[in-house]
């Protein structure tokens, strides 16, 4: 169970603080697959952060399976990362000086985890790149790179896998792919997936919606599949008749 509480976060801007988060709270399931929807500055990705213990917050708390993150220092927030949070970041982030396999086997020896190699191999093998393994990341399409992020960050069998705009900046059958690997590492494993992403066609697969505007969150529901099916929607915004549907289609800004 992911827990955040009260969740603010201000920055300085100038002199002038500048609050991005006013108060977010929510409890999401283990097991579950959320998307995190909204406008751009909408306060997605500081969230992200907070929720994954890269970041802390200015008020409120985020509790893991149990553990105040919030109240931990950066190296005990380090160690719970290491032991359960994957995360995948918009831009890929992947080391340009190191091949594929290396990029995923060289955290995992980092954690001082035996048989790295072999396990590096099996996990690009597992998201389709099994003959790409001494690539560098220049030497890769988008997509495949992306590919490579989500196989690093399930090198650790996290618990939680956050995943920045994972479809961003990759064409719509490559999104795709993409789309369908976090679902199937979503319930093979039974990770956590918590996702933030413009693309309707993936918020339309997660079994929760959270609709982010101007640092609040302004709706909470099903995904539009489970909306089909029957599931309950709890509209938080009150005076709009933003649904699961709506939030799930909404334009790129
Ligand atoms: P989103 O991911 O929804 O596009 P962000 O979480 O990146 O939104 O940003 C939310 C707001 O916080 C934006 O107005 C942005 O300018 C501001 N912001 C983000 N990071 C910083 C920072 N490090 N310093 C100051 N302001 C920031
Ligand atoms: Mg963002």
């Amino acid at each position: 169970m992911l827990v955040a509480r009260d969740l603010t976060k201000e920055y300085l801007s100038g002199s002038r603080p500048l609050t991005v988060l006013h108060g977010v709270s929510f409890e999401i399931p283990q097991g579950s697959f959320v998307a995190i929807v909204g406008p751009s500055g909408s306060g997605k990705t500081t969230l992200l952060g907070l929720l994954a213990g890269l970041d802390t917050p200015s008020g409120g708390q985020v509790i893991l399976d149990g553990v105040e993150l919030t109240s931990l220092d950066e190296d005990a927030r380090a160690r719970v990362r290491g032991e359960k949070v994957g995360f995948v970041f918009q831009s890929f982030q992947l080391i340009p000086t190191l091949t594929a396999e290396e990029n995923v086997q060289v955290p995992l020896e980092l954690r001082g985890e035996r048989g790295a190699a072999g396990r590096a191999r099996e996990l690009l093998d597992r998201v389709g790149l099994g003959g790409r393994l001494d690539h560098y990341p220049t030497q890769l399409s988008g997509g495949e790179q992306q590919r490579v992020a989500i196989a690093r960050a399930f090198s650790n069998h996290p618990r939680i896998l956050f995943a920045d705009e994972p479809t961003g900046n990759l064409d719509g059958a490559t999104g795709a792919r993409i789309v369908e690997l976090l679902e199937s590492l979503n319930r093979e494993d039974g990770a956590t997936v918590v996702l933030v992403t413009h693309d309707p066609a993936l918020a339309e697969r997660a079994d929760r919606v959270l609709r982010m505007q101007d640092g609040r969150i302004v709706s909470d529901g099903p995904g539009a599949e489970r909306a089909r099916d029957g599931g309950r929607h709890v509209d938080t915004h009150g005076d709009t008749a933003v649904g699961a549907i709506g939030a799930a289609t909404e334009p790129r800004p």
